[in-house]
């Protein structure tokens, strides 16, 4: 069975939800290469909070991958929006960053979310339980 599939699937080995709240230390927001894909909406969103017009939003945080647009990162592969490791953009971050780390290759086994939490401090025992139905939303 895919990946997509086992996370689809009405009782996956979550199913009794899964304990985070994200404590903001910008953790997985660089470190690493990677993508923080934006849609119109998010485009629309961020531009106004930074207060420029969308192409110059687009002209000084994004680029694309494949043809995709995606926020730039610094040299040290931290997003562009990190300010002294936190997210400059926190209340309006886009939505695949209010959606970590519920995302399908994390949830994907138990094993992947264990490991997620290598560097996800939110992931803990002592952080809220989130209800099966909640994470279903951010698939
Ligand atoms: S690594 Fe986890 S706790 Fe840290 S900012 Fe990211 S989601 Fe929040």
């Amino acid at each position: 069975m895919s990946n997509s599939l086992k996370v689809m699937d009405d009782n996956p080995w979550y199913h009794k939800g899964l304990r985070f709240k994200c404590t903001g230390c910008g953790k997985c927001c660089g470190g690493s290469p990677g993508a923080v894909w934006l849609s119109k909406q998010d485009v629309e969103r961020i531009s106004k909070y930074l207060h420029l017009s969308e192409n110059e939003f687009l002209e000084k945080y994004t680029h694309r991958i494949d043809g995709r647009l995606s926020l730039k990162e610094k040299e040290n592969y931290d997003c562009i929006l990190l300010v002294d490791n936190q997210c400059s953009i926190y209340s309006i971050k886009p939505r695949q960053c209010t959606t970590y780390p519920f995302w399908n290759h994390i949830l994907a086994s138990k094993e992947n979310w264990e490991e997620a939490k290598n560097f996800c401090e939110g992931i803990n025992e002592e952080a809220p339980l989130i209800s099966f139905e909640e994470i279903q939303k951010n698939l």
